[in-house]
């Protein structure tokens, strides 16, 4: 690793074992090592296979069996198909991992990710919640329970949820749906909680994720970004470790082992 950034690995590591509540929050920069495609930018699959309605919430909404009928059929939407594929294959790689030894040397308390692909729960952060949801899961839109999907048969009716009854729809939060309220709500306890946050593979450009940067800055906490390339949070950043997530996250967790001797 060159010397600029063992540098600012080492600054991280001293500001985050100072730190007394860590948060992570991880964005599609963290699985780009694991094989899942991004969306946005230059190889980005709306960018090649096109962007999803900004109204996705409200076409399920006004015909959830069409819906599901649609996102079952591997033909209708190949975007969807190939996400789906490259999801099936994908295993956490080296940053997921890290941020597992963080939070079980004691060091990371939460991890908060936008990612829907599951990899920090396959990894085994255990403290964790996937704001965007989880692609494997379903989700109910009036209780908010969660389950995964496999048993979902989609015929002439529609699922509905074993706890209330009510509509179930893919756990992905959809351009147009809100977060959950529930998933909300533990997002902002771990943020205003936090006094240092871990800006790993994310830009933070898209709400309400956008918010827990500023939440943290305000209260006078830390933000440590890490990622390859400039953020508009870089300049706000307390230190940056210009790196892929695969190689600085690793590299944080290394530096913190040895400060902490864990
Ligand atoms: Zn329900």
């Amino acid at each position: 690793m060159e010397a600029e950034i063992s540098s600012a690995v080492d600054q991280a590591g001293r500001l985050v074992a100072e730190s007394t509540y860590v948060v992570a929050l991880c964005g599609a920069g963290v699985s780009v090592d694991s094989g899942v495609p991004t969306f946005r930018g230059p190889d980005g699959l709306w960018t090649r296979l096109g962007q999803p309605s900004t109204h996705s919430y409200q076409v399920f909404l006004a015909d959830p069996a069409a819906w599901w009928r649609q996102y079952l059929s591997r033909d209708a939407d190949p975007a969807r198909a190939e996400l789906r594929d490259a999801i099936a294959r994908a295993q956490p790689n080296p940053a997921h991992h890290a941020l597992v030894d963080l939070e079980r040397m004691g060091v990371l308390r939460h991890t908060i990710t936008q990612n829907v692909d599951g990899l920090h729960r396959k990894a085994g952060s255990a403290s964790l919640i996937e704001m965007h949801g989880n692609r494997t899961m379903n989700r109910c839109i009036s209780c908010e329970a969660r389950w995964p999907r496999e048993e979902t048969v989609i015929g002439d009716y529609l699922p509905t949820c074993p706890f209330c009854a009510g509509l179930v729809k893919s756990d992905t939060v959809m351009f147009g749906e809100p977060v959950p309220r529930g998933v909300l709500a533990r997002c902002r306890e771990e943020v205003e909680r936090s006094d240092c946050m871990l800006l790993v593979g994310t830009s933070a450009t898209v709400m309400p994720a956008a918010m827990f940067p500023e939440n943290v800055e305000a209260r006078g906490g830390i933000l440590i970004e890490i990622n390859p390339e400039p953020t508009v949070l870089s300049d706000r950043a307390d230190v940056v470790l210009r790196a892929s997530a695969g190689v600085a996250t690793p590299a944080l967790a290394r530096r913190l082992r040895e400060l902490l001797g864990r």
